[in-house]
C-alpha cells in the first residue's frame, strides 16, 4: 500500500473542536492562484472584517513571486486580482475562496496568466454563447509517488474491471472522489459528474456546461479542491497525462464544445464547420494542449488506449480513437456538441478554450497568445 503523508495521521477529532469555534463578524478569504509552472496552485488566507457579497468586495493582494517561479528576488512582488468567488468547503460559511489572476510589478499579466487573453477572446464572441464541458482525469498517488492502492512490488490485475467499477478489488480511493464531489457542490463549482477510470486509482470528474471564461475558472477551482481534499487524506492527485508507462491508460482532459448555433435545430452543419477549421490547425492546438508545447501529451497520444496519434487529425461519430468525437446522440439528433479528445490532463483550460474559440469563431490567430 502506498505511503500516506505525516499530517494525515494528526488527530482529526481535536481539530474539529477548533474548526467549530464561532468567528464573529470576520470572514476568512483564501486567495488561490496559478504559479509559475502553469500547473501548480498556491493559496494563502487573510481576514476580512466584513463578509464579501460580490467579488469586488475582496481587495487586491500580493505575494512573493520569487518563491513561486514567477519573479526574481530583487523585484518579487506580484499582484493578486480576485476574479471569481466561491464558498469555502473546508472552513465553511461565511468563509470564501477567491480565484485570482496574477499581474507582474508593471501590472501586465504574469507569464502563466492565460486567463487575461482568454477572457478577451470570450468577450469578442459572446453573442455565440459558447459552452464548454471538461472531463478532468487524474491519478491518485501515495506521497512516495506510487499509485494509491497498487501493490508495493508488481502491478494490479490488467485493465478491464476498473472503469466505472465497484467493489474493493476494483475501486481505489472512492472516499476522495465522493468528498471532492461534495466539496465542489458546496463551493458552487459546476461539477457535472464523476466516474472511475480505466486504470486502477485513476478517476474523472466533469465540469460544465460553462459559458466562456467560466470554464477555466470553475475547472481551476475544482482542481484546487481536489488537491486540498487529497491533502486531508494524505494522498496526492497527479494530472500527469501518462503516469504509468506500459499497458495502462493515460489521463486527458476531453473538452466538449457547443455554440448557440450548434445546439439549435440543424446545428450539425456548424459542428462540421468547426471540425473543418480545427483540422487545419492541428499542430497549433497540440502546442497549447499541455503546458510544455506538446511534450507531455506526446507520451499519451499514441493512437493506443483510446487516443489518437499526436501526429494526425481525425474526427468521427462515436469514435474514441479520433482527435474529435461527435457523440452518437448528436449524430442522430443532428444538433448538440463535439468533443476534442486531445487536451492533456494537465492542460490549462484557459489556453484550451481560448484556442478552440479563436479557431472556430474568430478566423484569426488569436488562439496564439500575443506577447
Ligand atoms: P464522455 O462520454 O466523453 O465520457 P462525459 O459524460 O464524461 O462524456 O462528459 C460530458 C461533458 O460534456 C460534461 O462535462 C458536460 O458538461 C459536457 N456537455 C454536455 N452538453 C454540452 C454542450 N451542449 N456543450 C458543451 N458541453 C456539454
Ligand atoms: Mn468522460
Ligand atoms: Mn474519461
Ligand atoms: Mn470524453
Amino acid at each position: 500500500m502506498a505511503a500516506v503523508s505525516p499530517s494525515s495521521h494528526l488527530n482529526k477529532a481535536v481539530r474539529q473542536q477548533y474548526m467549530s469555534l464561532p468567528q464573529g463578524e470576520t470572514c476568512q478569504v483564501t486567495y488561490v492562484w496559478i504559479d509559475g509552472t502553469g500547473e501548480g496552485l498556491r493559496s494563502k488566507t487573510r481576514t476580512l472584517c466584513r463578509n464579501p457579497k460580490i467579488i469586488e468586495d475582496i481587495p487586491e493582494w500580493n505575494f512573493d513571486g520569487s518563491s513561486t517561479y514567477q519573479a526574481e528576488g530583487s523585484n518579487s512582488d506580484m499582484y493578486l486580482i480576485p476574479v471569481c468567488m466561491f464558498r469555502d468547503p473546508f472552513t465553511l460559511d461565511p468563509n470564501k475562496l477567491a480565484l485570482c489572476e496574477v499581474l507582474k510589478y508593471n501590472r501586465l499579466p504574469a507569464e502563466t496568466n492565460h486567463r487575461s487573453s482568454c477572457s478577451k477572446v470570450m468577450e469578442a464572441v459572446k453573442e455565440h454563447c459558447i459552452w464548454f464541458g471538461m472531463e478532468q482525469e487524474y491519478t491518485l498517488l501515495g506521497v512516495d509517488g506510487h499509485p494509491f492502492g497498487w501493490p508495493a512490488n508488481g502491478y494490479p490485475a490488467p485493465q478491464g474491471p476498473y472503469y466505472c467499477g465497484v467493489g474493493a478489488n476494483n475501486a481505489y480511493g472512492r472516499d476522495i472522489v465522493g468528498c471532492h464531489y461534495k466539496a465542489c457542490l458546496y463551493a458552487g463549482v459546476k461539477i457535472y459528474g464523476t466516474n472511475a477510470e480505466v486504470m486502477p486509482s485513476q478517476w474523472e470528474f466533469q465540469v460544465g456546461p460553462c459559458e466562456g471564461i467560466e470554464m477555466g475558472d470553475h475547472l481551476w477551482v475544482a482542481r484546487y479542491l481536489l488537491h486540498r481534499v487529497c491533502e486531508d487524506f494524505g494522498v496526492v492527485a497527479t494530472l500527469d497525462p501518462k503516469p504509468m508507462v506500459g499497458n495502462w491508460n493515460g489521463a486527458g482532459c476531453h473538452t466538449n464544445v457547443s455554440t448557440k448555433e450548434m445546439r439549435e435545430k440543424g446545428g450539425l452543419q456548424y459542428i462540421e464547420q468547426a471540425i473543418e477549421k480545427l483540422s487545419k490547425k492541428h499542430a497549433e492546438h497540440i502546442r497549447v494542449y499541455d503546458p510544455h508545447g506538446g511534450q507531455d501529451n506526446i507520451r499519451r497520444l499514441t493512437g493506443l488506449h483510446e487516443t489518437s496519434s499526436i501526429e494526425d487529425f481525425s474526427a468521427g461519430v462515436a469514435n474514441r480513437g479520433a482527435s474529435i468525437r461527435i457523440p452518437r446522440q448528436v449524430g442522430q439528433e443532428k444538433r448538440g456538441y463535439f468533443e476534442d479528445r486531445r487536451p492533456s490532463a494537465n492542460c490549462d483550460p484557459y489556453t484550451v478554450t481560448r484556442a478552440i474559440t479563436a479557431t472556430c469563431l474568430l478566423d484569426t490567430d488569436e488562439g496564439e497568445e500575443s506577447k
